[in-house]
């Protein structure tokens, strides 16, 4: 689960990471406000949105008087934020944080981020940081270090000493450094985080060490035993289709073709997306309905499947070990009927009560199309789609 930048600064200004003032405004009006309240001659407008690249994107502006920040806030508000991050239809603008402009001498990329293959949290850091950190690390990935932490003692100071002369920190600044990759270690421990950015984290004119963004993702699992960081969710963020999906307990992920998918395992729906694509067909999302899935809950999986006005053809794939064809076969018709389906509906059932399965949808008398493999599956899948692709 994502949150917002302002909400990842609280966090991490609460472990001690240092960052500007600032203030969030829900209207352009109190935008203005927020700038008067927070004095000086100069503040930084800064949307609110899941994703990154929002300087690049216009979702950012240095600001040098009042006015100027409630008209570029009411430019902001209600608008769609497409960056290099998001789909093409881009995050809701319905935050906005104003924050005093900080004096820039240097931008550094710290990132906490999961390395799977050593099992460890590890962390990535750059001298040259900021908005083209991508770029960098394309072009010369060599100038991104790397350090991973052993959890059985956590970060060391001496291994945070390290990377802070690696950085070419000096003075002063190597303790302040220190101090905020410590902090950051311990929210993301702390907190169940899977991701914590500070791009930039900035030397400012007078050498001090300040996050100017900040980034936060968390283990969605974990959130039960992290009620604080549940409440930070944010669901006009999320892509409808699947926040819905998710209140039913189903997992949904949404893509870009026509063929619906209700599948059950995570495992099956690649493989399941893959015979799609190889017969020539493109998913218009899949469905996770997992073990134990009841009529009820396949007539669910229908209604969240068919919420996506693309979807042509419904293929319903289940290989059932936990799982009880029969009872899938029963949904699947019961849902045809209920919802007054006309579009074409392919099933393949294979394993527990697979013959009682099959007899249903045969004998339910509806146009219900029986495959017996997955590649017979997907091929007629493809071949039932109404608007034939280009
Ligand atoms: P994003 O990563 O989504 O583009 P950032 O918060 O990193 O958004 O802002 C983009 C750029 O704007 C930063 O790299 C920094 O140069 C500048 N910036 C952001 N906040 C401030 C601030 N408080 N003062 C001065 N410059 C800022
Ligand atoms: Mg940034």
């Amino acid at each position: 689960m994502d949150i917002h930048e302002y909400q990842a600064k609280e966090i991490l200004a609460s472990f001690g990471v240092p960052v500007p003032r600032g203030g969030l405004a829900y209207s352009p009006e109190q935008a203005g406000y927020r700038a008067r309240e927070l004095g000086g001659n100069a503040w930084v407008v800064k949307a609110q949105v899941h994703s990154g690249g929002r300087g690049a994107a216009g979702g950012v502006k240095l600001c040098r008087d009042e006015h100027e920040v409630a008209s570029f806030a009411s430019s902001l508000f209600g608008r769609q934020l497409v960056t290099k991050q998001t789909d093409a239809n881009g995050k809701g603008v319905y935050r906005l944080w104003i924050e005093a402009a900080s004096d820039i001498a240097q931008e550094i990329y710290l990132g906490f981020v999961l390395d799977r293959k050593s099992e460890r949290i590890m962390i990535v850091a750059s001298a040259q940081g900021g908005m083209e950190i991508e770029d960098l690390a394309e072009t010369d990935p060599e100038s991104l270090r790397r350090m991973t932490i052993d959890p059985a003692v956590g970060l060391t100071e001496f291994q945070a000493r390290e990377l802070a002369f690696q950085l070419g920190l000096k003075g002063g600044q190597i303790a302040q450094m220190v101090s905020i990759l410590r902090a950051c270690y311990r929210a993301y421990r702390d907190l169940d985080a899977v991701m914590v950015e500070i791009n930039p984290l900035v030397i400012t004119g007078s050498g001090d060490l300040v996050a100017l963004d900040a980034k936060m993702s968390f283990d969605t699992n974990a959130l039960f035993r992290r009620p604080q960081v549940a409440e930070l969710r944010d669901r006009s963020q999320e892509d409808p289709r699947e926040s819905t999906a998710g209140d039913h307990g189903l997992s949904y992920v949404g893509l870009t073709g026509d063929i619906g998918c209700i599948i059950n395992g995570a495992g099956l729906a690649m493989a399941t997306m893959d015979m799609i694509k190889l017969a020539g067909g493109e998913p218009a999302n899949f469905l996770d309905i997992g073990g134990g899935a009841s009529p009820e809950r396949v007539v669910k999986a229908f209604q969240t499947v068919l919420a996506d006005r693309n979807v042509g053809v419904v293929l319903v794939n289940i290989f059932a070990g936990i799982n009880r064809c029969d009872w899938v076969a029963e949904g699947v018709v019961t849902a045809y009927r209920q919802l007054g389906l006309t579009i074409p509906v392919v099933v393949r059932l294979a394993g527990t009560n697979v013959e009682e399965g099959r007899r249903i949808i045969d004998q339910s008398g509806l146009p219900l199309i029986s495959a017996d493999t997955l590649a017979e599956a997907a091929a007629a899948a493809v071949a039932s789609r109404p608007r034939q692709a280009a």
